[in-house]
């Protein structure tokens, strides 16, 4: 086949010794070897190839489409891969390739690519939510593959503030069409993000289906095949290599792909930013401080954010992180406890049982004094549901905010 088969008329064929990288990615012969083949395709050329090769992804959901893409990714040459996925495998998730029934989905997808390439792929069993911006901070593109629509807040408005590029993809999960779509939302170099197109009354309807932690068994199952999944993973992994090379941008900001496999067509189409756009197109600009590590307690917490704003009395709030002060028994029995979604409640003082958080009582943030009631300011953070690693926290002073503080 020639160049001209797949090209416009004006397209002008790729300079073969301009697109083969002059310092090799490694000095394993086979790497040179895969490196020189892929840096003369379109999309890894100019030096496109290395910045893959060092590059990091970031992959949401290691089912249906993050399995699939992970692995292309891994046998692509990408540096590494991080996967995020809180699910354990099921009997029913057996189409999904590298699920086993009972084992963590990142720990079999990761010993999978192991095979492959030792080495690049880790997996998390956490909730993206959870993370901490620490493993944002890590990844040069982000790629949701969790196909859960209550994520389009949190994840973009996320991408936004550390400037991370996102990739959402989706199948029609209903069963009845081939359908499925690849989203960039990246508002840092002023394109659109997902949220450019949502009204208010949209995003509501959203967040009404967010599901609680480890509450993946009430998500309603996804009905798709593994054809319509690698045909998404396949148009998502030449996004991410866009994103990351630099090459073809136009192709990727300010897209939704649409990819219909009923009737064999696909679609691009264009996303306008939208200077009304709900969430702002925030960029962070946290306060670093160090964390002297998993133990740092709240009244820590309270000092270093106190001495960052003329020691005033603040309020903190986790983000994303919101703070429960019941719990509630099936006996009927309510009483104070204090965690976040991500934190066990304790259980039922009156009949043994598990409780489950009171989310009526949730609360955004606390003053010091507040948590002193609560009996928890002496408690280490991680005990109490934040996350260990690069936890965000909101400054406030009655309702104004004052800043945020990024623990490192
Ligand atoms: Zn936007
Ligand atoms: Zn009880």
């Amino acid at each position: 086949m020639r160049f001209s088969d797949f090209c416009p008329p004006d397209a002008q064929p790729p300079d073969q010794h301009e697109l083969l990288d002059s310092t090799p990615v490694s000095s394993v012969a086979t790497a040179v070897a895969a490196s020189s083949r892929l840096g003369q395709t379109r999309t890894m050329r100019d030096g496109g190839y290395q910045r893959w090769s060092q590059a990091t992804l970031g992959i949401v959901g290691a089912g249906l489409l993050g399995s699939r893409l992970t692995l292309d990714a891994v046998s692509s040459g990408v540096g590494s891969v991080r996967v995020y996925d809180f699910d354990t495998g099921q009997a029913e998730n057996q189409a999904t390739p590298y699920v086993r029934p009972g084992v963590p989905k990142v720990e079999t997808l990761a010993a999978a690519c192991e095979a492959l390439r030792a080495g690049v792929v880790r997996g998390y069993p956490i909730d993206i939510r959870h993370a901490g911006l620490s493993h944002w901070r890590q990844c040069d593109v982000l790629v949701d593959c969790s196909d859960d629509a209550s994520l389009a807040w949190p994840l973009t408005e996320t991408a936004n503030g550390t400037g991370t590029p996102l990739l959402r993809c989706a199948v029609d999960g209903s069963g009845q069409w081939e359908l499925g779509r690849v989203l960039c939302s990246a508002s840092r170099p002023g394109s659109a993000c997902q949220l450019c197109s949502y009204s208010l009354e949209e995003l509501g309807r959203v967040l009404e289906r967010t599901p609680c932690p480890g509450a993946a068994d009430e998500l309603a199952p996804t009905i798709a095949g593994g054809a319509i999944a690698s045909a998404v993973a396949a148009v998502a992994l030449l996004q991410a290599q866009r994103l990351v090379t630099g090459n073809d941008l136009d192709q990727v900001l300010d897209r939704e792909i649409l990819l219909d496999l009923t009737h064999m067509q696909m679609h691009a189409l264009r996303l306008p930013r939208s200077a009304e756009c709900l969430s702002g197109h925030l960029e962070w600009q946290p306060l670093r401080a160090a964390s002297p590590g998993p133990g740092m307690t709240l009244r820590q917490l309270f000092q270093l954010a106190g001495r960052m704003h003329d020691d005033r009395p603040v309020m903190l709030c986790g983000y994303q992180h919101p703070l429960n002060v019941q719990a509630f028994c099936s006996c009927g029995h309510v009483a104070p406890a204090a965690g976040t979604d991500w934190a066990s409640p304790p259980s039922c003082v009156r009949c043994g049982a598990a409780t489950n958080w009171l989310k009526e009582t949730q609360r955004e943030g606390v003053y010091l004094h507040e948590a002193e009631g609560l009996g928890i300011a002496d408690r280490p953070l991680g005990e109490l549901g934040f996350p260990d690693d690069g936890s965000l926290w909101l400054v406030r002073d009655q309702q104004r905010l004052l800043g945020r503080l990024l623990l490192e």
